[in-house]
C-alpha cells in the first residue's frame, strides 16, 4: 500500500511540489559520475522550472543548507550563492562555506 506524506507547518508548500514521486532525480545515487549527474540535474531543473513553489523551496534549501537538488539549484549552485552544505564533497568542496552572499570557488578569481 502506497502512502502519501502531507506536511504541515513550515513545509506546507511541499504539498504542491512538482517533483512529488521523483526523488531519484533530485538526489544522487552512490558513486554517481559527473556526466550522469549533469543529465540527472538537467531533468530536475526542467521540473523545478514549472513548479509553483520554487521560491519557497529554494529559500528553504538555502537556509537549511540542504543536500541534493532543490528549487532549481544544485548543491554547487547554492554554494556559489553563499549557501554551501556543511560537509561538501567533490566540486562543492572548492567553495567557502559562505554567509548568504555569492562566493567563488577557491583558486578562481572573483567575477568582474
Ligand atoms: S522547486 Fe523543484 S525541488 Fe522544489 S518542490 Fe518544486 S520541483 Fe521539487
Amino acid at each position: 500500500m502506497e502512502s502519501t506524506i502531507v506536511f504541515t507547518g513550515p513545509l506546507t508548500w511541499t504539498n504542491k511540489a512538482a517533483c512529488c514521486g521523483q526523488t531519484s532525480l533530485f538526489f544522487p545515487p552512490p558513486g554517481e559520475r559527473p556526466e550522469a549527474r549533469a543529465r540527472r540535474e538537467a531533468k530536475a531543473r526542467t521540473i523545478c522550472a514549472v513548479c509553483p513553489v520554487m521560491e519557497d523551496c529554494r529559500e528553504w534549501a538555502r537556509n537549511h543548507r540542504e543536500y541534493g537538488f532543490w528549487g532549481g539549484e544544485s548543491e554547487e549552485d547554492r554554494a556559489a550563492a553563499g549557501f554551501r552544505v556543511e560537509m561538501p564533497v567533490g566540486r562543492v568542496a572548492r567553495y567557502p562555506k559562505g554567509d548568504g552572499a555569492p562566493v567563488v570557488p577557491r583558486g578562481e578569481n572573483a567575477p568582474v
